[in-house]
C-alpha cells in the first residue's frame, strides 16, 4: 500500500484490509473482486491485483505460507528488489539492503553524493555498505522513517535529525525546487449507470487503460439499443485526477423497471445494492452510487 502512497492516506485502508483479511488463510480464500473492493479508493489498483496474483502463487506453490527466501519473494508480482529486501530485514531479521526513493535521498545526503551522477548499481552498493547487520530491523525501519518524515525532499529537518552529527550534508541542503508537474493526459469516458429499485448494472472493466478489472457503469455505446427502455434520471460530468491522467466522465443515470438482458461484449452483472461493497469500484463511481 505504501508504494506511491503516503502513510497517513494508507492507515484507514490498511486497518480495513487487515480486518477483512486477518491471516494468510483468509487472504488465500479471497476473490480478486473482494481484494479490489477492500482497495477501492486507494488508487494504483495494480497493487491490489498483484496481491491477488501473489497470494495465488503462495497458495499453489508454498502451501499457503509466505516464502522466506529472497529469491522466492522477489519472484512475487509487485515485489521488487527493495521491497523484497525490506521484507527480509523486517519480517525475518535477515539483513538485506533496500533502496526506494526516500532511502536514495537519505544515503546520498548522508554521504554528500550527487544523486543524479550515481548509477543504480552504485546506489545499491552504498545502501549495502550502510546496512547495519547487527540490527537490520531498526536500521531498515529507521532509514525509511527518516526519509519519510525528517529528511524530506524540499526542506529536511536537520535540527531534529538523529544522525545530523554524522551527516555530511547536515544544515547544508539548499531547498530543492519542486519539479513542474508533467501535463496530464486527458481521458474521456461516456458511461451509463442503470439501476432498478434493488440493483445496479455494472460491467467489469477488462480492457481499459485505467481501472483494470474494477466494476464500472456500462459504456453508453453498449446500451444504445436499450436506452429507450430506461428512464433518464440524471446527467452529470465528473472530473477526476489520477497521478498521470485527468478523467472527464460523462455519466447518465437511468432507472429500469427490471433487470434486462443486454447484448454486449462487456462482462456485465446486475449487482444487488446491499452487496455493492463486495465489488471493487473506483472512488468517483462508488461516490455517485452511494449518493443515489
Ligand atoms: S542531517 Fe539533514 S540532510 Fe542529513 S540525513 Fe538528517 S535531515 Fe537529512
Amino acid at each position: 500500500m505504501l508504494q506511491q502512497t503516503q502513510v497517513k492516506t494508507v492507515i484507514p485502508y490498511f486497518k480495513n484490509f487487515i480486518k477483512k483479511f486477518p491471516s494468510q488463510k483468509k487472504l488465500s480464500e479471497a476473490s480478486e473482486d473482494q481484494i479490489l473492493a477492500a482497495w477501492s479508493g486507494l488508487g494504483f489498483y495494480r497493487r491490489a491485483r498483484n496481491i491477488f496474483a501473489s497470494k495465488e502463487i503462495i497458495r499453489k506453490e508454498y502451501g499457503n505460507k509466505f516464502p522466506k527466501e529472497f529469491h522466492q519473494i522477489i519472484e512475487l508480482p509487485g515485489i521488487g528488489k527493495s521491497t523484497a529486501g525490506a521484507i527480509m530485514s523486517l519480517a525475518y531479521l535477515n539483513p538485506h539492503p533496500i533502496l526506494d526513493g526516500n532511502v536514495k535521498r537519505v544515503i546520498t545526503r548522508l554521504l554528500k553524493k550527487d544523486l543524479d551522477l550515481l548509477k543504480e548499481a552504485e546506489l545499491w552498493k552504498l545502501s549495502e555498505d550502510l546496512l547495519n547487520s547487527d540490527d537490520c530491523f531498526s536500521y531498515t525501519q529507521g532509514i525509511m522513517d527518516l526519509g519519510a518524515t525528517i529528511c524530506t525532499p524540499l526542506k529536511p529537518l536537520c535540527n531534529e535529525c538523529p544522525v545530523n552529527s554524522q551527516c555530511l550534508s547536515a544544515f547544508k541542503v539548499t531547498a530543492a525546487k519542486r519539479k513542474p508537474s508533467p501535463t496530464k493526459k486527458m481521458i474521456s469516458m461516456d458511461l451509463s449507470l442503470v439501476q432498478t429499485d434493488k440493483s445496479f448494472l455494472l460491467a467489469k472493466n477488462e480492457a481499459g487503460s485505467i481501472w483494470n478489472n474494477l466494476w464500472l457503469p456500462l459504456e453508453s455505446g453498449s446500451l444504445k439499443n436499450y436506452i429507450q427502455n430506461f428512464k433518464l434520471t440524471a446527467s452529470q460530468e465528473i472530473q477526476h485526477e489520477l497521478t498521470h491522467r485527468r478523467l472527464n466522465i460523462n455519466l447518465n443515470t437511468y432507472l429500469s423497471s427490471k433487470e434486462s438482458r443486454i447484448e454486449t461484449n462487456q462482462q456485465y452483472k446486475w449487482i444487488k445494492k446491499d452487496r455493492i461493497d463486495e465489488y471493487g469500484l473506483p472512488k468517483p463511481i462508488s461516490k455517485v452510487i452511494k449518493g443515489l
